[in-house]
């Protein structure tokens, strides 16, 4: 198999492996297709990453097959250039470039300006006729390989750098002349001697080698493994390597570097968006050394910036690079990540990508493309990511709200996030972990403190623009960041002292509460009230085209009137789940609970239950209002009675005096409803057998409350459904119970209403008798957060403690609670659906367990032919989503 593949010149770019992505990278793959479609790239070629698989397997051994096509892929770029690579008189300059088939921003390693040695820099310095840009891309090249492929400490050079800076009274790089440059040089080769003991490189073969060999290595460095076990992406794909010939942005004035977006990736709006340089090279416009100039005109004056933008400066190049931007978009169908370089006046495209994007950028993108005809509406569903919307269901900051603001940044990250300040990636982990919400507070940020962000609420950082990596990464991850706050400064203080910040002129210290903003770059004191999200617009229109898709009704578990009115403005369809037994605990009503629970006769429960049942009529009035005429699935008590007891020796001295009950005799009773594993105890219809006239009374107020509904409104359909069976038996006797109860009910009120009753599906055994269940059951529920428990023989609430090293080691994919265990528990729901089906024809199906929320479990609902599912309030939009991408 062919393994290398030429880019850019007279290469033929029509091999279909260099048009997939896990043979040549993202990077490589897209370097083609624009050479392919004529736009300005360095020539260059592609590693593929098998390559990379196979030197490391082969423990380092590049192969003699490798070498000789490398050496003729060379010898195609001199060509195509018109110089010869280690030429002395005019070398040819090469950068080589890791990149996977997964874009894994600033993971990875890059070298620029390989080739350069001391006869060649001379070369360079006489071909441009520019010795001080000669001897600064020597510079690089020398501190960029010692960083990356000798792996030398960076520091070391960065001082030297600043030493030689400080001597000579400068404050910018830019100011250091060619002299100053070449002093340097000699200085690092000194450094890099003594550090390895042997002179720094200088045969251009052998700096070629070694930075393939690093770039193949980085595949396997700890920080790549963490980014890709965080970004779920696998460990056996490989990186490619790009040499690509170098083009220069630091020849000059009219040579700059840049990083666009074809639109904005904060807002989606359509307008060029990105930061650039003059004068510079590489990652100097990320790297946050010095302040980057804005793109357009536009923005620079709405930033009030006085750096002209590219716009103003170089409007050749940036109008050519606006074409570039339009062409690009069209050929992909996509918002661009654009890397570019202009030598000379000249514009050269060295990356192109689909952008990371923020959720509401994701959503007005997808809508405004449809609009522009570049996507159809199945696209567009298919852009937006199900769990990114839960950055948009959130609160934003209350206009309103009083706010301290102590300094302002960048606006690189939206949403508002508080929390606690902390320095460094680790603590931000340790404090997370307790349960602390944090904002993660740095000069800047590196890979090294991914982390550290995954853990905090909010980023903040004192340096870098809107493509630092800190901004970058946190619109990856939905987190709000605030970047390049200048007036902040963190005190290094050493162990065990206080670690202290300013901020403005504020003085803090670590573990202080503060407020970000990173929609408007504010950094507040203490913490600011929120305000609930807009949903009207773009969410309104992509909602409508995923209805309009979808197969499966959404639902949603609410049991509260304000649960309810949330969940359908979010869009839910019914009520797939209310726990009765949440209204039990409210205040007003656990004393006439516990005389309930513990009363020693029938006699004293139906006495304590009659002053329940008003009650309870009128939480399920409450909810059939809100609800309007959708169905409603109402399960009956659930959880084991001892949860309700009380506590303390006021909680029962309370109880005595309303009960008149003595205490000592509560205790004994309280003592004898103890169980040892109440999870498997006296529970769900267990409670409905031993004690029926508890699940009279509630099917008593769900019936009245629904007469009483429909008279004056919307009739609603009640479901009734019973909870924890394992035998048809046990359904048997409850559905004559429920059955009874309706009947005297419509014969009291001289009103007659549709119900239905029903069952979960939360036990094995429920399952793989759901043919005979179904005999008694209208529908039947997955309660999918017992069913795993009870499958796995796992408890929900004890897991903690193995779960994380369980993923971790690859026992299970994912946290079974989180998304549905398929494999295993979803053979379980499969064979219920078929069973339940096979006796009765069209029974009602649905999905009541945390997973009715979860994407990939909402998969699997369509698959097995589910009717619904049904999702916290806050969850009901990513669910509508999910299902109509499960659907397409
Ligand atoms: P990353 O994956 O971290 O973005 P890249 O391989 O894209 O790393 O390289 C980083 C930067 O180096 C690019 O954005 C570009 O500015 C610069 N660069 C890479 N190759 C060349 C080249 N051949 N000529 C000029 N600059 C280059
Ligand atoms: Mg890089
Ligand atoms: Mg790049």
């Amino acid at each position: 198999n062919k393994t290398v593949f030429h880019f850019g010149g007279d290469a033929p770019h029509d091999d279909p492996r260099q048009k997939d992505k896990t043979v040549t990278g993202g990077k490589g793959r897209n370097l083609a297709e624009m050479a392919s479609i004529s736009l300005p790239v360095p020539p260059g070629f592609t590693i593929a990453t098998e390559e990379c698989l196979r030197f490391l397997k082969e423990g380092g051994d590049f192969g003699d097959g490798l070498r000789s096509a490398v050496d003729e892929a060379l010898r195609h770029v001199e060509r195509t250039v018109g110089k010869r690579f280690g030429d002395a008189a005019d070398p040819l300059l090469v950068s080589v470039r890791s990149g996977a088939a997964i874009s894994m921003p600033g993971m990875m390693d890059t070298v620029l300006n390989l080739g350069l040695n001391d006869e060649t820099v001379q070369g360079l310095a006489a071909a441009s006729g520019d010795e001080r840009f000669a001897w600064d891309s020597y510079r690089r090249f020398i501190q960029m390989y010692a960083d990356v492929v000798l792996d030398l400490d960076h520091g070391l050079f960065e001082e030297a750098l600043e030493i030689a800076k400080e001597d000579a009274g400068y404050y910018n790089d830019t100011e250091m002349s060619a002299d100053d440059w070449k002093t340097l040089v000699a200085e690092f080769q000194r450094i890099a001697e003594q550090e390895l003991g042997r002179p720094f490189p200088q045969d251009p073969s052998e700096q070629l080698w070694g930075a393939i060999r690093a770039v193949f290595e980085s595949w396997d460095t700890e920080r790549a493994k963490v980014y890709r076990r965080l970004n779920d992406i696998p460990h056996d794909m490989g990186t490619a390597v790009n040499v690509q010939a170098m083009v220069f942005g630091n020849m000059g004035d009219t040579s700059a570097t840049g990083v666009a977006f074809t639109r904005d990736p904060s807002t989606g709006e359509r307008a060029y968006y990105g930061e650039w340089l003059v004068n510079a090279q590489g990652e100097d416009v990320v790297a946050g050394i010095r302040t980057p100039q804005y793109l357009t005109s536009a923005r620079r004056e709405e930033a009030g910036a006085d750096k002209p933008s590219m716009e103003e400066a170089m409007p050749e190049a940036f109008a050519e690079l606006a074409r570039v931007f339009d062409l690009l978009e069209r050929h992909y169908t996509d918002m661009q990540d654009i890397e570019f370089t202009v030598q000379q006046g000249k514009l050269w495209l060295l990356q192109t990508r689909n952008g990371k994007r923020t959720a509401k950028a994701a959503l007005k993108m997808a809508v405004d493309m449809v609009g522009e005809g570049l996507i159809d509406e199945k696209t567009a569903i298919l852009r937006v990511d199900p769990m990114a919307l839960d950055q948009l269901l959130h609160p934003t900051l209350d206009p309103q709200a009083p706010r301290d603001v102590m300094t302002k940044g960048l606006p690189a990250s939206p949403g508002a996030a508080s929390g606690k300040i902390v320095l460094d990636a680790d603590t931000a982990e340790k404090w997370a972990h307790r349960g602390e919400k944090v904002i993660l507070v740095r000069v800047e940020t590196s890979p090294e403190d991914i982390h550290g962000m995954h853990a905090a609420a909010g980023i903040l950082t004192a340096r870098g623009g809107m493509t630092s990596h800190a901004a970058v990464v946190a619109r990856g991850i939905g987190r709000p960041c605030v970047s390049g706050a200048s007036q902040i400064s963190i005190a290094r203080a050493g162990a065990g002292e206080d670690r202290t910040l300013t901020i403005g002129d504020r003085g803090l210290r670590e573990g202080d509460t503060i407020t970000i903003d990173g929609a408007t770059g504010e950094v507040m004191a203490g913490e600011v009230a929120t305000i609930e999200p807009e949903l009207a617009g773009d969410f309104a229109t992509l909602m409508e085209w995923a209805d309009r898709h979808r197969r499966m009704k959404v639902r949603t578990n609410a049991e509260t009137e304000e649960d309810c009115k949330a969940a359908r403005r979010f869009g839910a369809e019914g009520i797939g789940l209310a726990r009765t037994e949440h209204m039990f605990f409210d205040a007003s009503r656990i004393s006439a609970v516990r005389e309930m629970i513990l009363a020693e006769s029938e006699a004293g429960r139906r006495a304590a239950l009659d002053k329940l049942l008003p009650e309870q009529r009128g939480d399920f009035e409450s909810i059939f209002r809100a609800m309007a005429g959708l169905p409603c699935t109402i399960r009956l008590l659930d959880p084991p009675l001892h949860e309700f007891l009380p506590h303390s020796d006021a909680e029962f001295e309370d109880l005595a005096e309303s009960t008149g009950i003595a205490v000592e005799k509560l205790r004994r009773r309280a003592a004898e409803l103890h169980e040892f594993n109440p999870m498997l105890g006296h529970r769900g219809c267990r409670l409905g057998i031993t004690y029926p006239e508890i699940y009279e009374m509630q099917a008593r107020a769900i019936f009245e409350a629904a007469c009483n509904v429909a008279a004056d409104g919307e009739a609603p359909v009640p479901e009734i459904m019973i909870p924890l069976i394992a035998t048809r038996r046990e359904l048997e006797i409850l559905r004559a119970l429920v059955e009874r109860v309706a009947g005297e009910v419509f014969a009291e009120t001289g009103r007659t209403l549709d119900y239905l009753v029903g069952t979960m599906i939360e036990l094995p055994r429920a399952a793989l008798m759901a043919g005979e269940i179904a005999e008694e059951a209208d529908f039947f529920s997955f309660g999918t957060n017992d069913l795993t428990q009870t499958t796995l023989g796992v408890s929900r609430d004890d897991a903690g403690r193995f779960l994380t090293p369980y993923v971790d080691c690859g026992i299970f994919a994912r946290d079974p609670f989180v998304s549905l265990d398929i494999e295993g528990v979803g053979q379980l729901v499969e064979l219920a659906v078929e069973r339940g089906r096979g006796t009765r024809d069209g029974i009602k199906l649905g999905i009541c367990g945390e997973h009715g929320g979860d994407p990939a479990s909402i998969g699997f609902c369509e698959k097995v032919g589910l009717d619904y599912v049904s999702a916290s309030p806050y969850r009901v939009p990513i669910a509508r989503l999910a299902a109509a991408q499960a659907s397409l």
